[in-house]
């Protein structure tokens, strides 16, 4: 099956979870092992269409079954934003760094009552045509909740991981090991929600005659 991503530690993740289940004969390509084709940018609203998006796309060009995760942080005095802009939110895609502090600049004078957030991921698998199976799109969310500090700490992960203090732990989630963010976070989550339909898919299909 294929992963739509061609982030290393997405593909680790997903390898590590199927190696854990009754499904460790899986293997899993990411986008850099199959050949290139057409990829739109994100532009749905939810983080669900955007997973279904990109799944949608790579099995139809690849022809393989295919997972793809859209995820981002949700601030409850930001009335659930950044959201699916969670990514570009100082304005340009990927620059971590800004992204982070501009959410902590606008929470500066927000209180520790209310500085609340989320991370979510949606994981979609679809299967591609030609495969007999009773279900080819299931699409699943993970959430994750905590609180977010005035200050970066930690040094593992990525994106907003320093400032985001799941519920439960002092730590931010940059200080967590990641096999340890892997079984509680959002995507880790998300990603053994599919389990179940990866399962049925491996046990039922059979290419259409
Ligand atoms: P994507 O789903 O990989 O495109 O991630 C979208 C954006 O959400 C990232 O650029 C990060 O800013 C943020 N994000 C998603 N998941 C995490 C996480 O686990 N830690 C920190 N930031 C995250």
């Amino acid at each position: 099956m294929l992963l739509a991503t061609r982030n290393a530690q997405k593909l680790v993740e997903l390898r590590r979870i199927l190696a854990s289940s009754d499904l460790s004969g899986v293997q899993v390509l990411g986008l850099d092992d199959v050949p290139p084709f057409p990829e739109n940018p994100e532009t749905a609203a939810t983080f669900e269409g955007n997973a279904l998006a990109k799944a949608r796309d790579a099995a139809a060009a690849t022809g393989l079954a295919t997972v793809a995760d859209d995820s981002g942080l949700e601030v409850d005095a930001l009335n659930g934003m950044p959201g699916v802009l969670s990514a570009r939110w100082a304005g340009r895609h990927g620059d971590d760094a800004a992204n982070l502090q501009l959410v902590l600049d606008q929470l500066a004078d927000v209180p520790e009552d209310r500085r609340g957030a989320a991370f979510i991921c949606a994981a979609a698998l679809v299967v591609p045509r030609g495969v007999d199976t009773s279900r080819t799109e299931t699409v699943v969310r993970g959430q994750w909740r905590g609180t977010l500090a005035r200050a970066v700490r930690g040094r593992n992960g990525f994106g907003y991981d320093p400032i985001f203090v799941p519920d439960g732990d002092r730590r931010t989630s940059a200080e967590l090991e990641p096999a340890e963010k892997d079984a509680i976070s959002h995507r880790g989550r998300a990603l053994r929600a599919l389990l179940p339909a990866l399962r049925e898919l491996l046990t039922s299909a059979s290419p259409r005659s």
